[in-house]
């Protein structure tokens, strides 16, 4: 590839877009980011936006591969185990994985203001305020919105990292012949609570462990950030008798917390403002097929397969689409066509996979894991696991504490699946 066709364009500088540019930088390659935002390390992140995420093996892999777990591991907090809380108060816990295994918990704004950090140190340039308004792919154009004024920008290559609904995807879909498309969402939405710290910035739960109130219909899980405070996030259907629409005034915010989660209501007195005055999110799959065109474009990370997050895995899923990347770029050198061909062929059926195993897991959250049945079989699970390592790993373990391709995992688990049954 000749010096001029050493140009990368990436469309976002979210989690995805800022590693991706971080393995392209390192193999040469000039990479310019063109953000939708402003730079979020000079504004101070909104309330009600600060999405906390789990970080599990796949997406550790994909940070060291260009080295930046170190960075990262100074603001996450490993949890190595969930805690359910029943009406009552009452706790029990799961241990995650075994002894020395956690998945940790990182705020998605210091997370991505790490890597942004990370990737220019790597010699990226990342433009903000640039919107993708369309793309003219035959050409190799980026076209964006900066502050009122269009703004063209040509590359060898351009990667749609612009999320759920990415603008490279839309364009995919009005310029190419037979895009699959489809997006369906959860009748489930989500709004996120802040427990404070205490004194001292002490935690009022404990800190290394995952906290869900498991309701049947409807859960809140919280985990723990730097600073003592725990952000809650509630999984709620939109309609029906406990919904977003059936709790219209602060009163009927009270109430319905004091009824079913009464020992976190103590520790959020200020639940029903929170409630009202944070931003009510939905919950989307995005399938598509194909994510590249020829050597010219390709979608990645969630632009390419957003999925709902209770596996904890859409971020992992795009980190190991980097990892992935990488390798084909180590095989193939600079062979685009043949890199990016292989990429999709090779990770579709993964993503198809961990969005399956994703929607499966809202059903175990929200309502077995505070069974006395799911916790026995997980115990049994455990000891399966102990006796003979080579043969059973559980389920959670493959997608979580391993990188078992999300297909195979999903296989395993159906035959484990029968044989509990049967046990
Ligand atoms: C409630 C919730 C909890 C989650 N929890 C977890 C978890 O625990 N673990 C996990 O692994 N994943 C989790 N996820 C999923 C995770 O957030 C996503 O998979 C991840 O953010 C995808 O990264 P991305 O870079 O592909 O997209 P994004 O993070 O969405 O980044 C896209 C970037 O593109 C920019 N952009 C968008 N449109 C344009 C445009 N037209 N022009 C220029 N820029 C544009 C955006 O501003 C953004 O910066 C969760 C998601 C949700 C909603």
């Amino acid at each position: 590839m000749s010096t001029e066709n050493k140009n990368i364009t990436i469309l976002g500088a979210g989690l995805v877009g800022s590693l991706l540019s971080i393995y392209m930088s390192r193999r040469g390659y000039n990479v310019s980011i063109y953000e939708r935002r402003v730079d979020m390390r000079k504004a101070t992140i909104s309330a009600g936006k600060s999405i906390n995420l789990a970080l599990s093996d796949r997406g550790w892999k994909g940070l060291k591969g260009v080295g930046i777990e170190d960075s990262i591991r100074k603001v996450a907090i490993p949890m190595d185990r969930r805690i359910m809380h029943n009406v009552k108060g009452e706790l029990t816990s799961q241990q995650y994985g075994e002894d020395g295994q956690s998945i940790y918990a990182t705020s998605r704004g210091i997370l991505n203001c790490v890597m942004m950090d990370e990737a220019e140190k790597s010699g990226v340039k990342i433009h903000f305020n640039h919107r993708c308004t369309g793309l003219d792919i035959e050409n190799n154009v980026a076209k964006f919105d900066y502050n009122g004024a269009e703004v063209e920008v040509k590359s060898r290559l351009i990667f749609s990292a612009d999320g759920a609904f990415s603008a490279g995807r839309l364009q995919m879909q009005l310029s190419t012949d037979r895009f699959e498309y489809s997006q369906t969402y959860l009748k489930h939405g989500y709004k996120e609570l802040l427990i404070p710290a205490g004194d001292k910035s002490s935690f009022l739960m404990e800190k290394h462990a995952l906290h869900i109130w498991p309701r049947g219909g409807y859960m809140l899980i919280a985990l723990p950030n730097l600073d003592g405070s725990f952000t809650c996030t509630l999984f709620f259907p939109f309609e029906g008798e406990d919904s977003f629409a059936s709790i219209k005034t602060e009163t009927d915010c009270e109430d319905f917390f004091n009824r079913v989660f009464p020992d976190a209501i103590r520790l959020m007195p200020d639940v029903a403002k929170q409630f009202f005055g944070n931003p009510t999110g939905s919950l989307v799959t995005v399938r598509c097929f194909p994510w590249v065109v020829k050597d010219k474009l390709c979608l990645i990370g969630d632009a390419a397969h957003a999925i709902v997050p209770f596996y904890g895995q859409g971020m992992n899923c795009g980190f190991e689409d980097c990892t992935v990347l990488d390798q084909l770029m180590e095989k193939h050198g600079d062979n685009w066509e043949v890199i990016l061909n292989e990429f999709q062929y090779s990770r579709k059926p993964n993503s198809d996979a961990i969005a399956e195993l994703a929607v499966m897991n809202f059903v175990e959250m929200r309502d077995l894991v505070g069974s006395k049945d799911f916790l026995l079989r997980k115990k049994i699970e455990a000891r399966i696991h102990d006796k003979y390592p080579e043969k059973w790993l559980p389920l959670y373990s493959q997608v979580t504490f391993s990188d078992i391709p999300y297909s195979v995992a999903l296989a395993n688990g159906r035959k484990q699946d029968e044989i509990m049954k049967r046990l």
